[in-house]
């Protein structure tokens, strides 16, 4: 699956937030997309995801060279609000948003073994009883991205949380994220905060900034004055693994 946007505009009240915004996934690709804070890096998942109103157009292409209008979409948000008191586990939370597909109308008792298996896909079968509320940042975030994967999607988006997040567990995620996109047919794009792992994982970066500041590989975006201007110098690690 590939993913190509043309010239997406969006204004919220006459004040222009995203501006021509043209970019193109390949073949299991996984893009980064780099803004400052306000960016419009939320905003342009949202309009993939169709809930924010927009111009310009999307195209998707599946792995057949044919053009597909209703790819399975599947998204981790960057924040979920809820409840941090509320008594219900990881295994409640995976019943209540799943059961509105034919294949998981299935008892509790049967329902546990899949998402398990689910949990699994993203080293989360431990936390099957924990409750949410009890959850840290990270483990959090691939719950939610096991949930994002039923059923498995032909394009998958993940806004990443600011904070929140450890360092491992940020890892763990781009580890995960980068097996799916061997494993699977999918485009991914990832909205990223930390730019070390973004460099280390992803194959093609956007810095984002109301319109498209750059693009291209990692180490072209890195070197961008445009981005060291943004963040400072971030390509040491590449560098360092380049010898
Ligand atoms: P980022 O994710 O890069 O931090 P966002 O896409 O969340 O940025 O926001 C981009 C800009 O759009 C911000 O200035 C934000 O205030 C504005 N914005 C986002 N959502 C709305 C909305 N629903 N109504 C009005 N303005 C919005
Ligand atoms: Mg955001």
């Amino acid at each position: 699956m590939k993913i190509t946007t043309e010239n997406i505009q969006v204004g919220f009240h006459a004040r222009q937030i995203l501006k021509g915004i043209s970019m193109e996934s390949k073949d299991k690709e996984l893009v980064g997309i780099i803004g400052p804070n306000g960016s419009g890096k939320s905003t342009l998942l949202k309009c993939i995801l169709g809930q924010v109103p927009h111009s310009g157009k999307l195209h998707y292409v599946d792995a057949k060279g044919k053009h597909t209008g209703n790819p399975i979409i599947g998204y981790v948000p960057q924040y979920l609000r809820f409840d941090r008191t509320s008594p219900t586990s990881v295994m409640d939370f995976f019943a209540a948003c799943l059961s509105k597909y034919p294949v998981w109308l299935c008892s509790m008792k049967k329902l546990r073994p899949k998402v398990l298996e689910s949990l699994c896909r993203v080293k989360a079968e431990h936390l099957i009883d924990r409750r949410l509320g009890a959850l840290s940042g990270g483990e959090m975030q691939r719950v939610l991205l096991s949930l994002a994967l039923n059923p498995m999607p032909d394009l998958l988006l993940l806004d990443e949380p600011v904070s929140g997040v450890d360092h491992n567990g940020l890892k763990l995620f781009y580890e995960i994220v980068s097996e799916l996109r061997e494993k699977e047919d999918m485009a991914i794009v990832l909205i990223s905060h930390d730019l070390p792992l973004v460099a280390q994982y992803a194959d093609q970066v956007v810095l984002l900034n109301k319109k498209v500041i750059c693009k291209g590989t990692p180490q072209e975006v890195f070197n961008r004055k445009e981005t060291k201007a943004l963040f400072g110098n971030i390509v040491a690690p590449l560098e360092e693994e380049a010898e």
